[in-house]
């Protein structure tokens, strides 16, 4: 009887403290519920139960503005990019155009400095063949830290071995901010590039960009940061954090797959050779040789994805409509409620606790393997990721195999993490915890 009346207690507990949430995020002018509402995907049934998507730090779902722009881009002015002289190609140039000026206005840059590739990992790759291959010499050294994703590890391993190039990674505490000291210890007069990650994709751990980025300054050295976590959560101003590269892909910030930006300083990219050679990208063709166009079109070879960077544009301009700064609250608020109520589970641990955390949590479970815990979460229609989350060095340094991801986007409720927390306690009954 005292059991029920304490499990009663809780529920009326967490109930009116929800409610009390949702309210208040209301009266402040953020509705997550018209938000989630503009979200068709969030609207279907998975296994008879409403779908409770919190795996958007792998891919966003796409607000209806940016379905209909795909729709309309391809059903009434689809056209080839830059070599058409008729309406239907300016007309498509235009929008494209137009979607690399807004985002150069939403990272504070020029739109020379925006070039367009298919994703963060080709633009890490971008940068490593042409800036890497061209500049790392015998003996240099590459800073990066264990909590990278693969997609900021293996480019820099392929161009290091190539160059006889050092990589050296930096730790990092899984429930503490990250000390950008730990950067400078590891600075040598060899560091040529200092890689890393605006927000861990495992840990949610935000890093201290500026800093880091005035670290390699001082030392001569090039920053490139990761921003696929970063920017989904606030505002980035590129002017502001002196990154000389700062790349995203266009999935993770409500827009299409198959896009991704590359910011790169214009002095910097104005040195650096081409990477994928072909049309758009030159100046004038001969058999023997070539010359090339500036940038950005000098690292946009070939037909570019037309109709994703114009989608793109729009995802921005819904983001700028809601407020990044807002989403970035919001979602913050939903991981400090969803991390505590998770680790107060017995039998759950949360990895990763540090303060400036958001975006994501990751959890083990005494009882069950991450694969187990997310195909019978799946069963309540909930989706979250289980694996190494493309951060193996990680794992290892911390022993583990895998964990289970839970993460936000800008239509994430307090009650998606009731729901995982139910699912969580099927799991342990399933596995007789
Ligand atoms: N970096 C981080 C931190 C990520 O989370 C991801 C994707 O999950 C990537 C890079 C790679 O992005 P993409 O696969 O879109 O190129």
């Amino acid at each position: 009887m005292i059991l029920f009346l304490l499990k009663l207690r809780l529920a009326c507990f967490l109930y009116w403290n929800n409610y009390k949430k949702e309210e208040f995020d209301i009266m402040k002018n953020y509705n997550v519920d018209k938000i989630k509402a503009q979200f068709p995907a969030l609207n279907r049934m998975v296994w008879d139960k409403p779908l409770v998507y919190l795996d958007s730090a792998a891919s966003m779902q796409k607000p209806q503005k940016v379905l209909d722009a795909i729709q309309s881009s391809y059903s009434f002015n689809y056209s080839n990019v830059h070599r058409g002289l008729h309406k239907l190609s300016e007309e498509a140039t235009s929008d494209y155009e137009g979607a690399r000026k807004k985002i150069a206005n939403f990272i504070n840059c020029s739109d020379k400095e925006v070039i367009f590739t298919s994703g963060a990992t080709a633009a890490i790759n971008l940068i490593a063949y042409s800036w890497g291959l061209k500049n790392l010499l015998p003996g240099d050294e590459i800073i990066i830290t264990i909590a990278e994703h693969h997609a900021n590890i293996v480019p820099w391993q392929i161009i290091a071995q190539q160059k006889g190039v050092k990589i050296i990674a930096a730790n990092i505490i899984p429930d503490e901010d990250f000390n950008s000291e730990i950067i400078k210890s590891l600075v040598t007069e060899n560091t040529k590039i200092i890689a890393f990650p605006h927000v861990s994709n495992v840990l949610g751990t935000v890093f201290p960009v500026k800093e880091i980025c005035k670290i390699a300054k001082d030392c001569g050295a090039i920053s490139v940061v990761d921003g696929c976590q970063g920017i989904i959560h606030g505002k980035v101003d590129v002017e502001e954090l002196d990154c000389d590269f700062y790349c995203f892909s266009g999935h993770k910030l409500y827009g299409p797959t198959g896009i991704g930006i590359l910011y790169g300083k214009s002095d910097i990219l104005i040195d650096m050779p081409p990477f994928l050679g072909g049309g758009d990208m030159i100046d004038i063709v001969k058999i023997q040789n070539s010359t090339f166009a500036d940038p950005p079109a000098r690292f946009e070879a070939g037909t570019p994805p037309i109709i994703q960077a114009i989608a793109l544009g729009h995802a921005i301009d819904w983001v700028v409509e809601v407020g990044i700064d807002e989403i970035g609250k919001h979602e913050k608020k939903i991981i400090s409620y969803g991390t505590e109520l998770l680790d107060s589970i017995d039998g759950v641990k949360v990895f990763g606790k540090a303060p400036s955390k958001t975006g994501v949590i990751s959890f083990t479970m005494d009882c069950a393997h991450s694969h187990d815990i997310a195909t019978i979460i799946d069963r309540e229609g909930i989706a979250v990721r289980a694996g190494h989350h493309c951060a193996q060095p990680l794992m290892d340094a911390f022993d583990l195999v895998s964990t289970t991801r839970a993460s936000v986007g800008a239509y994430s409720k307090y009650e998606d993490f009731d729901k995982l927390a139910a699912g969580l306690t099927k799991v342990k009954k399933i596995f007789g915890a």
